[in-house]
């Protein structure tokens, strides 16, 4: 039984991981999917709003912004660039899905939601959400949040990206 299940977990991680290739933006790449029971109900990257120029067409439109980070009792504060072109996978697989095929449905996605598609996804309907790459940046409020909605929440323990198919990420 777990077996068969971690088989289903593998296959639609992989398919999230090949709709990240889809995306353009150079920065990062992520991929997500909605299952119900062992259906795909769609798939999403992200991206810049269909028509508008993307990241390889206008380059990476970034931001700028301090992380906190708490190092021997001493705050400091870490310069990051981010880019904001992309609509974030999550969120695209918000806008092209149904509430109604969302109610009690999984998404797996290849990197741990930021806090903002955390914050859309535990509003959405969906009971699990399954992952595959860190994000500690947010891990600690987004985990909090789970808890919280009783969101089943879980990195995919053991998983492997299929050969070719995980770009290098910036974060
Ligand atoms: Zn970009
Ligand atoms: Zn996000």
């Amino acid at each position: 039984m777990s077996q068969q299940r971690k088989d289903w977990d593998t296959y639609f991680m992989d398919i999230a991981y090949m709709a990240s290739t889809r995306s353009r933006c150079s920065r990062r790449k992520v991929g997500a999917v909605l299952v119900q029971g062992k259906k795909l109900l769609g798939t999403a990257y992200n991206g810049a709003p269909s028509g508008v120029e993307d990241c390889s067409e206008a380059g990476c439109m970034l931001v700028e912004e301090y992380e906190v980070k708490v190092e021997n009792g001493e705050q400091k504060l870490i310069r990051k660039q981010r880019c904001v072109r992309t609509i974030h996978a999550e969120q695209n697989l918000l806008l092209f899905t149904d509430r109604h095929d969302r109610e009690g449905s999984t998404v797996y996605v290849t990197d741990q939601p930021c806090w903002t598609c955390a914050n859309m996804l535990a509003n959405s309907g969906i009971v699990e959400i399954v992952y595959d790459r860190p994000y500690p940046k947010d891990a600690e409020k987004v985990e909090e949040l789970m808890r919280k909605k009783k969101i089943k929440f879980r990195k995919l323990e053991g998983y492997r990206p299929p050969p070719g198919v995980e770009a290098d990420v910036t974060h």
